[in-house]
């Protein structure tokens, strides 16, 4: 088997900016979506002159830019599909992330020379279908989340002339991935056209039916009278329920807040990426487009170190994980790599991504020299006492909040969020630091 000496670090890139921070703090490549034919058509502020600069400016650097074109189309989008295709592959990215066959098979044929890589979209679960996909021309798979590190060790032993790309963190769908219309049943608004709203996350309460849909009330209560349900709930299927079979049960739980029924934890996989290079993944990607730009950085940082103490036979280093627990997330596992997640993949807490030790405090704006004050765009709130660390993507450095001054100089003892305010710093930031509060309750 071969490996790969040191696998690329895939860091999403929801705009430019975040593409300039993931590269400087550590990813080889990034990936970006085309307005209208990516999965991520609201979060999406690349123009076709933005992607044109976003692959000049990747090329400046030495590393690659893949663009992201993975719906599936119907009839009335394929040709218009074409045409941004060619009109992309003019500009020169290093891929194409393409999910739709006849797609596929077309931009193959348009233009033989651009790089086709398969999106997870596409489902392809086993050797077999990764072997049509290379023999169609696609240049890399990217593997569905669904699969164990073992399956993906058979894929490559199977289909060693085809590169192998896997998801290492980020969200995770609870439906099988792409194929879902939950979003689309609720609210109209389509999984596999971009524009999917997390429904699967949504809180829901229950209501007594009153004969009208209009009228039925809501026995979710928030009020004083709530008794939280004791013991633990499942939900069985109905005409198996009596074998007990642990596969028909399903952990139901509600407190005060409401009931969440199908919201997935987050896949983490920094303390798997040997196993994974070994399997023959030759692409660690992060999911996120639509994260800020605190996530891209802080996350690329945590793999670009664990990447390279693999690189160079260091054992693995717990500080990486600590870093990603302390950015937003719905309580991080390990999918499906190592054991099927029916039994510990749901988070019945929340169905947001929370902050737990850190959170995202401001953006590096200016540094008067004279008087040793940086000024942020600030993110949260804060105040004196707070402590704040000071990210690069080489070190970090904390210092507790001892002024606080508005742009005009005046002196507050509390800076809100949305707002600019002037702290002292100790050092000269730079274009790409990055300031974080360490949560009081950490
Ligand atoms: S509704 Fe949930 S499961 Fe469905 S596509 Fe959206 S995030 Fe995935």
């Amino acid at each position: 088997m071969t490996l790969t000496p040191s696998p690329e670090l895939l860091m999403p890139a929801g705009n430019f900016e975040k593409l300039r921070f993931a590269f400087a703090y550590g990813a080889d490549a990034v990936y970006a979506g085309v307005p209208i034919f990516s999965l991520r058509a609201r979060e999406n502020d690349f123009t076709k002159e933005i992607i044109k600069e976003a692959i000049e400016y990747t090329h400046s650097l030495g590393k690659r830019i893949y663009l992201t074109m993975n719906i599936y189309a119907h009839n009335i989008k394929i040709n218009k599909f074409l045409d941004a295709f060619c009109e992309m592959a003019d500009m020169g990215p290093d891929g194409f992330i393409m999910t739709d066959p006849g797609l596929i098979n077309k931009s193959v044929k348009l233009r033989p020379e651009s790089i086709i890589h398969l999106s997870t979209q596409a489902n392809a679960t086993n050797w077999a279908t990764i072997e049509f996909w290379r023999d169609i021309g696609v240049k890399r798979i990217i593997l569905p989340r669904e699969l164990s590190i073992q399956e993906m060790a058979t894929i490559h032993e199977k289909v060693p002339d085809i590169e192998l790309e896997a998801f290492v963190h980020g969200a995770i769908c609870i439906a099988y991935s792409g194929r879902c219309l939950i979003s689309n049943y609720i609210n109209h608004r389509d999984a596999n056209q971009g524009t999917c709203t997390n429904s699967c996350r949504w809180e829901f309460s229950l209501a007594v039916d009153k004969g009208s849909l209009l009228e039925a009330e809501s026995v979710h209560t928030e009020n004083a009278d709530y008794q939280p349900l004791a013991g633990k709930y499942l939900a069985k299927e109905a005409s198996r329920a009596e074998q007990n079979y642990v596969g028909q049960q399903f952990e139901m739980d509600e407190d005060e807040h409401g009931t969440y029924l199908m919201n997935s934890k987050d896949l983490c996989a920094v303390e798997l990426l040997e196993d994974l290079r070994e399997a023959g993944i030759c692409s660690f990607k992060v999911e996120g487009r639509s994260k800020s730009v605190y996530y891209a950085a802080v996350v690329a940082r945590a793999y670009r170190r664990a990447i390279e103490d693999l690189a160079t036979g260091r054992p693995f280093n717990p500080e990486n994980l600590q870093e990603l627990v302390s950015t937003s997330n719905r309580t991080l596992m390990t999918g499906f790599m190592k054991k099927r997640p029916q039994e510990y993949g749901e988070n019945f807490e929340d169905g947001a991504s929370l902050p737990l030790t850190h959170r995202f405090a401001g953006q590096f704006r200016d540094y008067d020299s004279a008087s040793g004050l940086a000024l942020l765009d600030l993110k949260n709130r804060l105040e004196i006492g707070d402590t704040l660390e000071w990210i690069t993507p080489d070190e970090t450095t904390a210092v507790q909040v001892e002024s606080l001054f508005k742009p005009n100089g005046s002196r507050v003892d509390v800076a809100h969020g949305g707002l600019q305010c002037q702290i002292p710093v100790p050092f000269e930031p730079n274009e790409f630091t990055l300031v974080r509060q360490v949560l009081k309750s950490a």
